[in-house]
């Protein structure tokens, strides 16, 4: 994503850029409330393309994030599977 789309990104800027974010969840919503799932897949293929451009604005290594909180058991019970009673 950073070989593809810093440049862009930069010039967009970190605000622009989350607004493009939210876009794309509004998206992905409309996608799930249709039950298309082709819409679906192509959707979330977007958000995680703006969210890796978001962190890359602000030189976040998201592989070593990632696995620091979500390592094996969920951050807020320790469990796997997560046992927390929010769904
Ligand atoms: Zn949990």
């Amino acid at each position: 994503m950073k070989k593809l789309y810093f440049s862009k990104d930069l010039n967009r800027g970190k605000e622009r850029t989350v607004l493009r974010l939210v876009e794309e969840l509004g998206e992905l919503s409309e996608a799930v409330l249709l039950k298309n799932n082709d819409k679906i897949s192509e959707e979330i293929a977007d958000v995680i393309a703006w969210t890796l451009s978001i962190a890359n604005l602000y030189e976040i290594d998201v592989d070593e994030t990632f696995n620091l909180k979500y390592k094996d058991v969920c951050p807020e019970c320790n469990k796997c599977p997560c046992v927390c009673e929010s769904i």
